[in-house]
């Protein structure tokens, strides 16, 4: 289907992004061979880090008359193996477009090059009192374009959304070369079809996104966290509805349960208050005005330990609240500490269906006799389910992983969710795509994808088998 890459088109290739952002050596490639999904690995056949949209729209021109493969990569922190170039051909790195543009005090806006890591834009912008709230847990690794490209999400979704609420403006290439502006530094702009929001998530099928406005608040001055251990998943999920029927709106509201508390104090040798509670939920509330900030958590405390939460411990300060947070984020990396090999999935319900979700997912652990821990965003509905191989064998592995996935998102389905809230389909849920969207649905998707990519040169094999 795809031409192989000879040495020609490799010194094209160098003669438009320059010799030393070339990569052909196999050493040199490996790391953009794969993303932060465990196994899923292709190596492509040239690697090149290209630096402005002219670049990029000539490579273009090149793959479009070769009819070469451009797998577009960010940071390669995705968990849905978006960036991994399946069919060979080009991977095109963005690590180079690094720059922060513009912070623009007047208009609340900071303009972006898709490289640029989001950490450092949330410390950029907080040095000048504002706030980017979108905060993916990777945010110190991955990229801006990777954020627009997956729709990444993040814990404060309760109160101020995801990535997709914050971008007002894109700069993109499209397969055919062209380059486009879509929107500006606009709070408003409803002039023709909203083709930022269609970019968004599109997960590099579409268009290489090039430049990034993005909508920015003033930084909230109290922050205050409770950690509320509680005897079962029904009382945290009530707890969570309670607050939220007061009219409280959390900055947060995670959950963590038991098996996950436990793998942190595992890795970390040390025992965290309540360990032995069936659920946590680590709240955040946020303001302005400290004495407001006050009566909310004290509301939040007593609607909590009225809804029969065993505890709330509450932290005012940076060290208390860092204490609070360790085990949260610590569980990534402790279920790769219980078993170096794990599945994760990223499914996502309306938020009072977590309960009937995490009971459905016990059933099917045992049904398969394997441990599954489940985190995540009890505030938005989105659980990340992780599915332990531990000492299963390698044969039996690999027909329980598509086993047991099915089984968790015919669930999720049937409570009224979808198969992922912010990772992406990617590579690896591109199977279940039926299952989660009618055919007219799924046309549809496909036809738009043949009018911004006639020859499927962008990113093939994302999304759609
Ligand atoms: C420990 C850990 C925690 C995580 N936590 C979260 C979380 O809380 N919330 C969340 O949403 N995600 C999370 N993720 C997933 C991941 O970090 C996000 O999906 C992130 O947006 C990926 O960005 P990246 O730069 O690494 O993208 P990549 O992995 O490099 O690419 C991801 C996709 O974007 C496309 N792409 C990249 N740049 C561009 C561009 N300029 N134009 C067009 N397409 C492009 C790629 O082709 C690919 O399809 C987590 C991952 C890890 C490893």
């Amino acid at each position: 289907m795809y031409k192989k890459i000879t040495s020609d088109i490799i010194e094209e290739l160098s003669k438009i992004v320059g010799g030393n952002n070339v990569l052909t050596d196999a050493e040199d490639m490996e790391p953009y061979s794969h993303d932060e999904v465990v196994a899923l690995k292709a190596d492509p056949e040239v690697v090149i880090k290209v630096t402005n949209s002219e670049q990029i729209s000539k490579v273009f021109k090149l793959a479009q008359q070769e009819r070469i493969p451009v797998t577009p990569r960010g940071a390669g922190y995705g968990l849905s193996g978006g960036a991994v170039p399946i069919h060979g051909g080009i991977v095109m790195s963005t690590e180079k477009m690094n720059c922060i543009l513009e912070i623009d005090k007047k208009n609340l806006m900071i303009t972006v090059e898709p490289g640029v890591i989001t950490g450092d834009i949330h410390r950029a912008v907080e040095e000048e009192g504002l706030f980017y709230p979108p905060d993916p847990a990777s945010l110190d690794s991955c990229s801006i374009g990777g954020n627009v490209a997956e729709g990444a999400g993040g814990p404060r979704a309760v109160k101020y959304g995801v990535t997709k609420d914050y971008v007002c403006g894109l700069k993109a290439v499209l397969p055919s070369s062209e380059q486009i502006t879509c929107g500006g530094k606009l709070v408003k702009n409803v002039t023709g079809y909203n083709l930022i929001q269609l970019l968004i998530g599109s997960e590099g099928t579409l268009a290489v996104v090039t430049e990034i406005i993005l909508r920015l608040l003033p930084l909230p001055k109290v922050k205050i966290d409770l950690q509320v251990p509680c005897d079962d998943f029904l009382t945290a999920a009530n707890i969570v509805s309670s607050i939220i029927a007061h009219r409280i709106v959390p900055t947060t509201i995670e959950f963590m349960e038991r098996d996950s508390v436990i793998a942190v104090e595992r890795l970390l040798q040390k025992e965290f208050p309540h360990h032995d509670a069936e659920a946590h939920l680590l709240i955040q509330l946020d303001g302005n005005r400290q004495q407001s900030v006050e009566a909310d958590s004290e509301e939040v405390g007593e609607l909590c330990l009225k809804h029969g939460a065993k505890d709330v411990l509450i932290a005012r300060d940076r060290p208390t609240s860092d204490r609070l947070w360790e085990a949260r984020r610590m569980i990534i990396d402790a279920l790769k500490h219980e078993s170096p090999i794990n599945h994760m999935e990223d499914v996502v319900v309306p938020r009072a269906e977590i309960p009937n979700l995490l009971e459905g997912i016990k059933k099917i652990a045992q049904r398969y006799a394997v441990r599954i821990i489940s985190f995540g965003h009890a505030g938005d509905g989105n659980v990340h389910v992780n599915v332990l191989k531990d000492d299963i064998p390698e044969n039996r592995w690999k027909s329980l992983v598509p086993a047991t996935t099915e089984d968790i998102y015919r669930l999720t389905l049937s409570l009224g969710g979808m198969i992922t809230g912010e990772h992406g389909i990617g590579c690896t849920r591109r199977r279940y795509l039926p299952l989660a969207l009618d055919k007219a649905q799924i046309e549809l998707m496909r036809q738009i994808k043949t009018v911004f990519d006639p020859k499927h040169i962008l990113n093939p094999g994302k999304i759609y088998l």
